[in-house]
């Protein structure tokens, strides 16, 4: 039988979020059904909602950081058993059977993945809603285990902030030796410089907000630069192996370009529309390269949980509740977070 969900969403890009109440399906065979206990909030749920990214279908309920409790499992469900905590990221279904998602990189299915939110199930045509909700249906596959022992509360950033910052690091051999640097500081950002304190490279921070130098450094950071500071830049100038971009809005990259080294890379997560242009020079002198990376796989979703577990690796969260929600919003608008909202679902939906 299909449930009656209670979770907080819009109906359009200028409305604050409500309560709302939605139908999540019967379990098909290889579906967990989830008890959610806390869900992050990212800055891509409020792009979405605001439909900064155009493509928004409302009513739309986002949440792609999701903790809970598993309460149910279909018949063929093995890898999965009632009462374990899960977790659950950005994505929910994919083909399964793509040269992609057989290589877990289920980001790039072929038939394209169902996100958590926002998207269309490939069986029945309804549109995903996401983890500001009190339970959710997913597919087993995309479930990932909680390792035993982790705390619960401060594990929902992982699943959208931590493997989207742990990919790329991963992709490009950041480690030992490697002088890396992190742009923006923010839910991303300080995942950023957290796992690559963890995987032994040198993390500098780059901010354009000058109070959270010290809570860089305190993050692991060895050095912070004030981005809005000329001085500082160009004392800067051809210092980076490695640059993780998380900026969440349209800018100019020449600036952080010139801070690499000789092929040296940045990578962008955060900006998602168009850029203004960028000088070439930039790029072939230094041989320098610029890219993106999109969240990561869920093995690799899976493998960045155990190491957090493992280097016991957290976010700085502050915890709301959910009717806090459009608070929270505005407040990360105003870069007013330090660093992760998350929203405790025990306190009510
Ligand atoms: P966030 O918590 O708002 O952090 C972004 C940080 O960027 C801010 O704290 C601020 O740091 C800096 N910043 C903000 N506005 C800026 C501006 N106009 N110019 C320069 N710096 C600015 O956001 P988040 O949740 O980390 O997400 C970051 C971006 O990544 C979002 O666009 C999100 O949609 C995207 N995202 C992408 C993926 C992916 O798969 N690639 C996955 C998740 C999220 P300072 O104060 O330090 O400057
Ligand atoms: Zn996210």
């Amino acid at each position: 039988m299909p449930t009656t969900a209670k979770g907080w969403g819009t109906d359009a890009p200028d409305q604050p979020l409500k309560r709302m109440t939605f139908e999540r399906r019967d379990l098909r065979p290889n579906d967990v059904a989830i008890k959610i206990t806390y869900a992050g909030i990212c800055h891509s749920d409020l792009h979405t909602c605001r439909n900064d990214w155009g493509g928004t279908r409302y009513p739309v309920i986002p949440g792609h950081e999701i903790v809970g409790k598993v309460t149910a499992v279909g018949d063929e469900v093995t890898r999965h058993r009632v009462g374990e905590t899960v977790a659950v990221g950005c994505m929910v279904d994919s083909c399964m059977e793509c040269d992609q998602c057989l290589e877990g990189w289920e980001v790039f299915c072929r038939k394209g993945c169902v996100q958590t939110y926002n998207s269309k199930d490939y069986h029945d045509g309804t549109v995903s809603k996401g983890g500001y909700t009190d339970h959710i249906v997913v597919r087993d596959h995309f479930v990932c285990k909680v390792p035993d022992g982790m705390d619960e509360s401060r594990v929902a950033p992982l699943l959208c902030a931590g493997i989207t910052t742990y990919s790329p690091l991963r992709q490009y051999g950041v480690g030992p030796g490697t002088k890396m640097a992190v742009v923006g500081l923010g839910g991303l950002g300080h995942m950023a410089v957290k796992l690559g304190v963890a995987m032994g490279a040198d993390v500098t921070m780059i901010t354009t907000t000058p109070s959270k130098g010290q809570d860089a450094r305190e993050l692991g950071a060895s050095d912070f630069i004030i981005s809005t500071d000329a001085e500082q830049m160009k004392a800067a100038v051809t210092r980076f192996d490695f640059i993780l971009n998380t900026i969440p809005v349209s800018h100019e990259i020449d600036g952080y370009l010139q801070l690499l080294g000789r092929s040296g890379r940045m990578v962008i997560v955060g900006a998602l529309t168009p850029m203004p242009g960028f000088v070439g020079m930039n790029l072939i002198w230094w041989n320098r390269a610029v890219g993106g990376s999109a969240i990561g796989g869920i093995p690799e979703t899976q493998e960045m949980l155990d190491f957090c577990a493992a280097k016991d690796i957290y976010p700085d969260i502050e915890t709301i509740r959910m009717d806090q929600v459009n608070e929270a919003y505005e407040r990360l608008l105003k870069n007013d977070v330090r660093y992760r909202f998350v929203i405790d679902m025990e306190q009510g939906v």
